[in-house]
């Protein structure tokens, strides 16, 4: 573990604790956005898309540059970039309720395209939307579209409704994957498919995600070794961006693992910002995307409460991998359609509620807290049936809370910290109660 001093000014500046994967996947971001903005000057063409259904490992066989949209929200957010940029984007006559990445990304759009690198996103060739579950997805490529005029293609994913993938849902992908995608990509890029290269790439994410899984698998452990929500979300980052089927990603989630195994032999806790987290008081199972403008305080409530996030929802949003699905090299096309289908964002809400259940009883939480997003319809719709089915099927509390993803008016650190605190005296008292009743 190194320690390193932040970037913000002076009067800011703090030391920070980054494990040497943190550091790592540093190096592998600023790589990513140098590869985007000098494409034009290497002759690459870039493709943009996004994160659940994104087809990293097909996008390679045509030597594309992968722009993740909600990547660089993110990254804006994180940089406190977003706030101007939402208002920006709500000047321009974008809704209050719209998804605040998107806003994020007109408005970065509107104030120049910068990538955090300062340098210019390049114009993109080609927009791939997988459409997985969120009909927000297929807005934002159209204001893209209307922005860029580029060619489009859309590789509909059917919904999972019913709760599981059919040979029909296979099927259909397959045949648009065929008749469609490929052909697209082909045309756009110049460069002819080889289904051996694809091959290639998908054995690598394999690798790779198991090691994801192993890590996201430790929170089971008393205590846990990581934290799955805040800590997760670095953990994703390499897998669910794009560099799901490199050796760079292989590489990134091998020392991820070998950290994480450390910190289990030793017995230790989490790596946060402010050091290795001493005391496991509180084991949460976390529903909802985060929150990334204040995302250290937030994740700080947390910590110095002694709350560990034992699983998380969020980080199964580019891919679920831990019950059982990998990407399969012998099945090359029909693998990119199972993995499209189970996408968290394409998944029902049973199904939904019996993995979040799962998660409760398999890694021995106190609870589920969700954190409902303001403007991210996808999630948000149904949290609190599912709150009120988790309760009622594990037995254990569940709470709300409610922030926003990248728009800083949305989070209320005061309201946040009222409401944790009242949720862990709720478990305090559920505990207390239980060991009465064994005692009794
Ligand atoms: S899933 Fe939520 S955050 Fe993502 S694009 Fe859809 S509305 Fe926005």
């Amino acid at each position: 573990m190194t320690v390193i001093t932040t970037s913000r000014s002076t009067s800011e500046q703090q030391e920070v604790s980054k494990d040497d994967s943190m550091l790592k996947q540093k190096a592998m971001m600023a790589k990513h956005f140098d590869r985007l903005t000098s494409a034009r000057e290497n002759g690459e063409k870039v493709c943009s898309t996004f994160v659940p259904g994104n087809l990293n490992e097909l996008i390679m066989c045509f030597d594309f540059a992968n722009n993740l949209p909600e990547v660089n929200a993110i990254q804006n957010g994180l940089r406190k970039k977003s706030g101007s940029y939402v208002m920006e984007a709500e000047k321009l006559g974008h809704s209050e309720d719209v998804c605040t990445y998107v806003k994020s990304d007109v408005g970065m759009m509107a104030k120049g395209n910068l990538a955090p690198n300062g340098k210019p996103f390049p114009d993109p060739d080609l927009l791939l939307l997988s459409y997985t579950g969120c009909f927000t997805f297929m807005k934002w490529f159209e204001l893209l579209r209307e922005q860029y005029k580029c060619e489009t293609i859309m590789l509909h994913t059917p919904y999972e409704g019913d709760g599981k993938i059919t040979d029909n849902m296979r099927e259909y992908m397959v045949k648009q994957l065929k008749e469609d995608v490929i052909p697209t990509l082909e045309r756009v890029s110049g460069v002819k498919f080889d289904i051996d290269r694809l091959r290639e790439n998908l054995r690598r994410s394999a690798k790779a995600e198991d090691d994801l899984v192993y890590v996201l698998q430790t929170g089971r452990n008393r205590p846990s070794p990581i934290d799955a929500y805040f800590g997760g979300i670095y953990y994703i980052g390499p897998i669910f961006g794009a560099y799901r089927g490199t050796d760079d990603a292989i590489d990134y989630y091998k020392t991820l693992r070998e950290e994480v195994d450390g910190r289990l032999a030793a017995g230790q806790g989490p790596v946060t910002p402010d050091g290795v987290m001493e005391t496991e008081k509180y084991r949460l199972v976390v529903e909802g995307p985060p929150n990334y403008t204040s995302f250290r305080d937030f994740w700080k409530m947390f910590y110095e409460e002694g709350a560990v996030v034992v699983a998380s929802s969020y980080t199964k949003v580019g891919g679920v991998y831990d019950f059982g699905f990998r990407h399969d090299p012998d099945n090359p096309l029909e693998t990119l359609a199972d993995y499209c289908l189970g996408v968290y964002t394409n998944r029902s809400l049973p199904q939904r509620v019996d993995m979040l259940v799962n998660y409760v009883n398999e890694y021995e939480a106190d609870g589920l807290l969700i954190n409902s997003i303001k403007s991210c319809n996808s999630f948000s719709a149904g949290q609190l049936l599912i709150m009120r089915e988790v309760e009622k099927r594990t037995g254990k509390p569940a709470a709300f809370v409610e922030s926003d993803l990248v728009d800083p008016r949305y989070f209320s650190a005061a309201n946040i910290k009222n409401r944790l605190e009242s949720y862990f005296q709720m478990v305090d008292q559920k505990r207390d109660g239980s060991a009465k009743g064994a005692a009794a």
